[in-house]
């Protein structure tokens, strides 16, 4: 019998304050999810962040969160039920 997971979803949070723009993430990540802000963080660097038009691409892998010598990434996954959240 064929058990469905339903949707999975992922998605990831940059702490930008502790990002030092090293790019590894970007670098790293299969689903281009990752690029610089237009903005500056506290070290005066475009911070990483998510790419909004790119988010929901993420697939959890965590490589990003792996690389990151700061540990400014955390990733989230979570399987939405089919027929959606009660
Ligand atoms: S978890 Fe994987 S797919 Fe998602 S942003 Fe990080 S490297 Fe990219
Ligand atoms: S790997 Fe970490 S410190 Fe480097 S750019 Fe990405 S979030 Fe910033």
């Amino acid at each position: 019998m064929l058990i469905s997971e339903g949707r999975k979803t992922s998605y990831i949070i940059i702490e930008k304050e502790k990002c030092k723009a090293c790019r590894y993430c970007i670098a790293v990540c299969p689903k281009g999810v990752i690029g610089l802000s237009q903005n500056i963080n506290r070290f005066g660097v475009n911070y990483a962040e998510s790419i909004e038009h790119k988010a929901h691409e993420c697939n959890g892998c965590k490589a990003c969160a792996i690389m990151c010598p700061d540990l400014a990434i955390s990733v989230y996954r979570s399987r939405i039920p089919e027929g959606g959240i009660a």
